[in-house]
């Protein structure tokens, strides 16, 4: 896939199926896997040849190409069809060496450890139409064959008789497949769900982020904005910090919305919203605070903030904003509040709108922290 990353890439299948550190991928994994169990019954056909055991020993030849058949099934995509033939031919095989061989082979042991394979399947690979993957089926399917090989072994004898030496080895290196076959696949399974979890951490990353921020202008929004006032106050009560909040408003911005289209509009809301980052320190925060108004937190004093405020209007005053072929300037006048004990959220949000209009009934571009107003130089949108 392109979009892999670069060192997953230069990871080989066995090495990524085997560390999961890029996740687990259903069709690798049972890629891996059937060339695994090509190998064991490869092997389990000379083991039973040089035990002679042929009846086995052409039984794994079978299963070798069965298996390969299993591979490129999986090799298509049909992965669940390649599980499924995977636990008929492990349930298929205990039945058949119980009654060639007898019970004490083992051979069950590999019923018992595909039920992490169950786990895994049921949880990762399972669509909704493979009804043959639910429990109640399989854990019926088990038990009767499990029985029936059970009863098999007792009431027949085996068609052949093993010596101690090959029995024991018969039965240990079943054995060890099994324990191998349950911990690989439940390390699988513990992949797989990291995965998961990691997906949902990173979707989860990304609504809180989107949920922060106004899509126009990438500024935070009202409601991040709150939750900074509250810090702040929090904050300022604790120690004594200073802060002040700066409200600005564009200047008849709905002239420009009007002569040149809400496009435009957009455009100079982007433009103020690059303006006002630049205007302040690390540590502030901006806000859309609604329409064409912004809020600032400053951390700092009255004085501070007024600094802060007159660098925005100045620089917004010189900003000329280009709109097809239009040049377009426009002004904004900013209302400041500053904290002092016993003020409350809404009073020093009110305080600096009531500075803010007071400022645009007196001619706006201009930066009202204290009424009666310091007003600067008064234009409108031409
Ligand atoms: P004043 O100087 O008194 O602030 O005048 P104004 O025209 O800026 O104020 P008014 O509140 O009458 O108009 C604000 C306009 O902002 C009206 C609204 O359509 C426009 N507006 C609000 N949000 C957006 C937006 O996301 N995009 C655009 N293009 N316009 C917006
Ligand atoms: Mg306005
Ligand atoms: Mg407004």
């Amino acid at each position: 896939m392109a979009d892999q990353p670069e060192k997953q890439k230069r990871q080989s299948q066995l090495e990524r199926v085997i560390t999961g550190s890029y996740g687990v991928n259903h069709q690798e994994i049972l890629e891996i896997l059937a060339v695994f169990i090509i190998g064991v019954h490869v092997f389990m056909m000379f083991m039973y040849h040089i035990m002679g055991v042929w009846e086995l020993s052409l039984y794994n030849v079978i299963a070798t190409a069965y298996y390969s058949y299993c591979y490129s099934v999986v090799r298509e995509g049909r992965v669940s069809r390649g599980y499924l033939l995977t636990f008929l031919e492990i349930i298929f095989q205990m039945v058949l060496t119980t009654i060639v061989i007898g019970w004490e082979a083992g051979f069950y042991t590999y019923v018992i450890a595909i039920i992490p394979l169950y786990y895994y399947i049921s949880m990762f690979v399972m669509k909704n139409g493979d009804r043959i993957f639910r429990p109640m089926v399989w854990s019926l399917l088990t038990f009767i064959t499990i029985l029936a090989a059970y009863t098999i072994g007792q009431i027949f004898e085996p068609m052949e008789q093993l010596s101690l030496v090959q029995g024991s080895f018969a039965f240990v290196f079943n054995l060890l497949l099994s324990v191998q076959l349950i911990i690989w696949m439940s390390h699988f399974f513990v992949l797989g769900y990291k995965k998961s979890l990691d997906t949902l951490a990173d979707q989860n990353a990304n609504l809180d982020l989107e949920a922060s921020i106004d899509p126009l202008t990438k500024l935070y929004n009202r409601r991040t904005m709150e939750t900074a006032l509250d810090a702040a106050l929090a904050e300022a009560k604790k120690s004594g910090a200073l802060f002040s909040l700066v409200m600005a408003d564009i200047d008849f911005f709905k002239k420009i919305n009007d002569t040149y289209g809400h496009d435009c509009g957009d455009v100079a809301l982007v433009g103020v919203s690059e303006i006002l980052k630049a205007c302040v320190r690390d540590g502030d925060t901006v806000c859309r605070w609604g329409g064409e108004e912004f809020l600032l937190l400053v951390k700092g004093n009255r004085s501070v903030a007024t600094t802060v405020a007159e660098r925005i209007r100045s620089r917004i005053e010189n900003n000329i904003v280009e709109y097809e072929g239009n040049q377009i300037r426009f002004t904004m006048t900013l209302g400041v509040s500053t904290y002092a004990p016993g003020y409350s959220l809404e009073k020093l949000v009110t305080q600096a709108d009531e500075n803010l209009y007071f400022g645009k009934e007196h001619g706006r571009n201009q930066v009202v922290s204290t009424k009666p107003a310091v007003t600067s130089t008064v234009s409108h949108i031409t």
